[in-house]
């Protein structure tokens, strides 16, 4: 049997998943919260069980000690020697990354030098890497990257309109990102149709939120660019704004650039409009309640997807499948029947009954575009792409 970790760590959390492959059980899973925090939370899920702790504030680097020791303690992990793989989500590969790659030290020194694009993700990748490395000197380690499989992407939809120095010199250019999930949804709908070569629009609408224009399985367009910013509204993102905005605010209101940054990142989108929250529940329930808030960022939200479906349609030719996935996507009636209506001119109707019940295929038996309900099952994507360098 052979068992993999795959690895998830963002800037104060970890979140790991061990599957046993390749019958893709999972062992056990769980969460570091709050790390660097003065207490982080640690939850561990093993056969339904879940036990929840409070640490004393931990680095990356000891959180993987603890969850290793802890598997351990419990006999959770058997033998070490058990363990024939680690995969790691990483943020950006840059253009070097195509794929996922077996780290070696090269890799480890661009994904250092590419901390420069993904100054908050890719050294917490490497710490986190490291710490593998040294706990499980003997285990490989497989890098995934986020940005892998928008590689496909052609120039005419990766540059953007500036002075081509700025390109040669810094790399700015759109690179995507979810795509361990975009990849996922192109195989899995063409899995769930039993059709090939199919022409697909990914809508992965989780706190961040990014749509992918799919075809045969290979990336054409995504909403997200130089970094997970761009693209539709998310979260508390503001997604594309007129750039003109930022340098305005910065001179009106004496903000430098991280405090832009951060207010575009973390007090805009659903939050900044619905005055409410990032959480697309507790908006859900304002509008329920007729909040004009919510109906507003619901609105905003829903648009600026539909406008990206459509825009897709076009660069794509012709849509087989929308396919909605992520907390948003897979567990939002609303959100899904209000995008699907503003589609009705591509064609696309919606079976309300099926939508209201989240089952995986919503699509009308007029519609001319399927549209599938989908979980997203990034960790999984992780395991087999790991699996797959390793043997
Ligand atoms: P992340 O990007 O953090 O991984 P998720 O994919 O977990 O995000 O999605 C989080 C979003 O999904 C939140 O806005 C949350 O409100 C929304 N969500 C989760 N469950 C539901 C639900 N049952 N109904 C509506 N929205 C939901």
């Amino acid at each position: 049997m052979s068992q993999i970790f795959a690895i998830n760590a963002g800037s104060s959390s970890l979140k790991f998943q061990l599957l046993a492959m390749p019958e893709e059980r999972i062992i056990a899973k769980g969460i570091f919260e709050r790390i660097g925090e003065e207490d982080t939370l640690f939850s561990l899920t093993v056969e339904g069980q879940t036990v929840k702790e409070s640490l004393p504030g931990i680095t990356h680097k000891q959180a993987v000690s603890y969850l290793l020791d802890t598997l351990h303690q419990k006999e959770v992990l058997g033998s070490l020697e058990n363990i024939t793989g680690v995969g790691h989500r990483v943020a950006h590969g840059g253009v070097h990354f195509k794929q996922s790659a077996l780290v070696t030290p090269e890799v480890l020194r661009i994904i250092e030098e590419l901390s420069l694009l993904a100054p908050s993700h890719n050294p917490i990748n490497l710490q986190v890497i490291k710490a593998f490395q040294e706990f499980l000197p003997s285990v490989p380690n497989v890098a995934v990257f986020d940005t892998a499989f928008h590689q496909t992407l052609a120039p005419e939809h990766y540059l953007y309109p500036l002075p081509k120095r700025y390109y040669e010199q810094y790399g700015i250019r759109k690179y995507g990102f979810h795509g361990t999930s975009h990849k996922y949804i192109a195989y899995k709908a063409e899995e769930v149709l039993a059709q090939e070569n199919l022409r697909i629009i990914s809508c992965h609408l989780g706190n961040g939120a990014s749509i992918c224009a799919i075809r045969n399985k290979e990336s054409v367009n995504t909403s997200m660019g130089f970094t997970p910013l761009a693209g539709v509204m998310m979260g508390s993102r503001s997604g594309d704004i007129d750039p003109a905005i930022i340098p305005f605010l910065m001179e009106q209101e004496e903000m430098s650039s991280k405090a832009i940054i951060d207010m575009l990142n973390k007090e805009s989108g659903l939050l900044a409009v619905s005055e409410l929250s990032n959480d697309l529940r507790e908006i859900q329930f304002a509008y329920a309640r007729g909040s004009s808030k919510a109906a507003l960022a619901i609105n905003m939200f829903v648009n600026r997807i539909a406008y990206t479906i459509a825009q897709y349609h076009l660069d794509l030719g012709g849509v087989d499948a929308i396919v909605f996935t992520a907390g948003i996507g897979e567990n939002s009636a609303i959100i899904r029947q209000k995008i699907t209506e503003k589609l009705v001119a591509l064609g696309v109707h919606l079976n309300k009954e099926a939508n209201e019940t989240s089952q995986i295929c919503i699509h009308a038996l007029n519609s001319s575009i399927k549209l599938l309900v989908l979980p997203t099952n990034e960790e999984l994507m992780i395991a087999l792409e790991t699996l797959e360098l390793i043997s």
